[in-house]
């Protein structure tokens, strides 16, 4: 017998329930890859995600390669690609792993309706989450918004990790039809993507590689090191999670079995960095119950608040990290030359547009969208509703992120903003950090000069908050 197996946000072969399943029950596999960006819609991948998915894929395409196989690509209509599969492979059944941003679930259930009615059988599987949104709630039954008992309640139930081997098929089908990576046209045209080719390797092994390079060094210190924008303290396994080159619980069990091994006098923490991966499960909890949240308000007493007219020029330079703020700028010139940008900075960079410019949080929401390799929706709206004040779980409006004491504090001899604006690198760090001091030496060295007074803009921002109706 044959099964397919649909791969999406699951790039990878082993921990994959989809594929496992098939490989056990069936003699043949036949692994699909459809490319319908407009399935998406209204938050088709942006350029960075573009970019990973092509690497990602390629990737996928020589693992399988490497047995035999190929991921069968094509373009076009789900439906109508998967029934002239199922016409030319005999194929039974289909497996896939599930997703839960709103546009895929309503896609899926299309779907699975009409492959069912053609007397296929669809077997859908958890996917690359501890817990999927649906099986926790709150004792009232209603869906968390507060982190904390969430985490509690995830915490407590993890069961110890075992992911699952990659499995080999029987025979890995390969069908006539399947399109080279590059006709999808992924890739940009202008060639801009050097910065991202440096800095990542999207695929199974690429995140692997970074898990023990994370469990060998960054994850003992990474209560404290996680701060430090300087520093690789942080696992950078955003963008393999996002395209689920890679699992949680892939990623618990290297890191327990790891700390196992370890003398119990150096045996690292790990809750601190499970926490992280649990506000990844909490931000797609919150997406699934809540799903118009990548547009609007979470909280609608903000949907009062008077942000300031859409301001172009203003737009342009907080994206091209031309603000005049140094870590401000360092962080969106890191985001525009890796992709990436480190979780502090993000909340810097986000402060300052949505409160000392008050430019609407999706201005930023859908800059970080198009360029992120980790773009993700649940993820990137927690993160800009949380720091805008509106989301659930929020940090309070007045909180107004001074970027001058967070560098001052997280970059203390200015490594990370001379690494990114190399025009300053020739300065004291006092200089960097205390830069409306020195105006004259940052000019000189063609750096603009603030775009706003950080205190006027403050009191404006808490103004305009005070001002909404309660
Ligand atoms: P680590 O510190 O190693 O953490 C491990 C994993 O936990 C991360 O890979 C990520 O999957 C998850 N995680 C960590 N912090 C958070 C968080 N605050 N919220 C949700 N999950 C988290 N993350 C994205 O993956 N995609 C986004 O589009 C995104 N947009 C953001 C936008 C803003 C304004 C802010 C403030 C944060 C955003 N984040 C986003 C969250 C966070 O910044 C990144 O997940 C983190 O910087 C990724 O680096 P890392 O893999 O080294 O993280």
């Amino acid at each position: 017998s044959t099964a397919l197996v649909l791969f999406r946000q699951d790039l990878r072969l082993s921990d994959n329930a989809a594929l496992t399943a098939a490989c056990l029950a069936h003699e043949r596999v036949l692994p699909v890859y459809i490319h319908a960006p407009s399935e998406h819609s209204p938050w088709q991948p942006g350029a960075a995600s573009r970019w990973w998915l092509h690497h990602s894929l390629q990737a996928l395409r020589g693992q399988l390669g490497a047995q035999g196989g190929d991921l069968h690509l094509i373009a076009g209509a789900p439906l109508d690609c998967l029934r002239d599969l199922i016409r030319a492979s005999g194929a039974t059944e289909i497996h896939w792993n599930r997703r839960c941003e709103p546009a895929a679930i309503a896609g899926d259930t299309v779907l699975k309706a009409a492959l069912r009615e053609d007397g296929i059988a669809v077997h859908s599987h958890a996917g690359g989450l501890w817990s999927e949104p649906w099986t926790l709630a709150t004792d009232a039954g209603q869906p968390y918004r507060v982190f904390t008992p969430y985490w509690r309640k995830l915490r407590a139930r993890l069961p110890d990790p075992a992911p699952l081997p990659a499995p080999r098929a029987r025979e890995w089908l390969r069908l006539p039809g399947s399109l080279p990576t590059a006709a999808l046209g992924l890739l940009p045209a202008i060639r801009w993507d050097a910065g991202l080719q440096a800095s990542w390797t999207p695929g199974e092994a690429g995140a692997q590689e970074l898990l023990e390079i994370f469990a060998d060094d960054a994850v003992s210190d990474y209560a404290k090191g996680r701060d430090l924008p300087a520093r690789h303290g942080t696992s950078r396994l955003s963008p393999h999670l996002h395209f689920g080159e890679i699992t949680p619980a892939q990623i618990q069990r290297t890191l327990q079995d790891r700390a196992a091994r370890s003398g119990s006098r150096q045996r690292p923490d790990l809750e601190p960095y499970l926490r992280e991966l649990g506000w990844r499960e909490f931000a797609h909890h919150l997406l699934y119950h809540f799903p118009h949240t990548p547009e609007a308000n979470f909280n609608p007493r903000f949907d009062a608040f008077r942000w300031a007219e859409t301001d172009a020029l203003s737009l342009e330079r907080w994206q091209r990290g031309r603000t005049g703020i140094p870590l401000v700028d360092a962080g969106m010139r890191e985001l525009w030359h890796t992709g990436w940008m480190h979780n502090r900075v993000r909340m810097v960079a986000a402060s300052f547009l949505t409160k000392n410019l008050r430019q609407h949080w999706r201005h930023g929401a859908s800059w970080f969208w198009d360029t992120l390799v980790d773009a993700d929706l649940a993820n990137n709206t927690l993160g800009w509703q949380w720091v805008a004040g509106c989301g659930a779980d929020a940090a309070p409006y007045f909180r107004v992120f001074n970027p001058y004491l967070q560098a001052a504090r997280f970059d203390p001899d200015a490594a990370y903003l001379k690494r990114w604006l190399p025009e300053l690198a020739s300065l004291p760090a006092k200089a960097l950090h205390e830069a409306w001091r020195h105006p004259a030496a940052l000019a000189a060295k063609g750096y603009p000069a603030p775009m706003v007074d950080l205190g006027a803009s403050r009191d404006a921002a808490l103004a305009a908050w005070g001002a909404m109706p309660a």
